[in-house]
């Protein structure tokens, strides 16, 4: 274990502590009858994925599906999950939330959405709404952060115990200004792999395109892409559609908006509206912001374009007199909440 995930492991295991004398001493439920006596609270979900998985995501957009099936049970006994449309109808009536109220979302339209959530969501008849980037379903095609790090994981596989393999990725890296790559990929565990390529979407320098192009020189062909990192087809997302799960946009090209310029944005959020319209026979209401960027601009843009709300990822419970673009959300993952009384309090807003 490297000393970053010692770290890690200690943090989890002290707020571990914290949540379970919460429980013990009466303060959590305590917390759900205040928290969420009026207020809603909306769950941002991603991957649901068996340890272990041969996957480029980065851990924090990823849950076990024990760890997935364990917290849908805990909102079915102690929460209310309501739908899509009757979240969106207190939004626009400013009608107060009742008591417990939730709603479970997901980012992205990944396969195991299809796969391995909605058995789960259907087992407890949780209701959920799912956020596609319209120009990546059914495509083949997925974010460069998974395509940049299955690239890189096989770099480290494979140039571990050889010398010139890895001065020759060393340069591909260099040449394209991501020198400080190499040592991680020498040495660094896959999970700090993963945590340096997340930290690479806030460099505004970066061309992610150029990087894999020059990786896959390196590396010469047969990288390929891993087959669980795919997202669903469109046929996929109307078998779901069809069982009564909800959908929303994510953007089309799943570039972060708050970046876009105005005439970019507007045809951005325009195409992933009509590409679902299109697919799925209904407009798409709600939209949740790639990377959680949003600003004025971008509400301005949302509104336009005829959505009704819009979802951010920055932390915090739901009011039905919040700003309908601008909708707080607990982001979930297994590093936070992978037991139930962590989830709780995540829930719950304590951590
Ligand atoms: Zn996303």
């Amino acid at each position: 274990m490297s000393r970053a995930d010692a770290r890690n492991a200690l943090a989890y295991a002290a707020k571990l502590t914290v949540a379970k004398t919460l429980v013990w001493t009466g303060a959590m439920s305590l917390r759900r009858r205040t928290a969420l006596r009026r207020h809603a609270v909306v769950l941002a979900y991603h991957r649901v994925l068996p340890d272990g998985s041969d996957t480029a995501s980065h851990p924090g957009i990823v849950v076990s599906p024990e760890t997935f099936d364990r917290q849908m049970s805990v909102l079915k006994r102690e929460f209310r999950p309501l739908t899509l449309a009757e979240f969106e109808t207190h939004i626009s009536a400013r009608r107060p939330f009742e008591p417990g109220a939730c709603l479970v979302t997901f980012d992205d339209g990944w396969i195991d959405t299809f796969t391995t959530a909605w058995p789960i969501l259907e087992k407890y008849a949780i209701p959920a709404v799912v956020f596609l980037p319209t120009n990546y379903i059914g495509t083949g095609r997925v974010f460069w952060q998974e395509t940049l790090g299955h690239r890189l994981l096989h770099a480290r596989h494979i140039a571990r115990d050889d010398a010139a393999q890895l001065s020759g990725i060393g340069r591909a890296l260099d040449a394209c200004g991501l020198a400080g790559l190499a040592g991680v990929v020498a040495r660094g565990s896959r999970p700090e792999l993963l945590e340096a390529i997340r930290r690479l979407k806030l460099d505004p320098a970066l061309d992610p395109g150029l990087a894999i192009a020059a990786l896959d020189d390196a590396l010469g062909a047969g990288a390929g892409q891993l087959p669980l990192d795919r997202f669903m087809t469109w046929d996929e997302v109307r078998a779901l559609a069809q069982r009564g799960l909800a959908f929303g946009a994510h953007g089309h090209t799943h570039h972060i908006l708050s970046r876009m310029a105005s005439g970019v944005l507007t045809t951005d959020l325009e195409m992933a509206r009509d590409a679902m319209t299109r697919e799925l026979g209904t407009r798409p209401t709600a939209l949740s912001y790639p990377n959680g960027g949003w600003n004025d601009e971008v509400i301005a843009a949302a509104a336009a374009a005829q959505f009704r709300t819009g979802f951010t990822m920055d932390r915090g419970h739901v009011s039905a007199d919040d700003a309908p673009f601008a909708l707080r959300r607990m982001n979930i993952h297994d590093g936070l909440t992978r037991d139930a009384a962590l989830f709780r309090g995540r829930v719950l807003g304590i951590f």
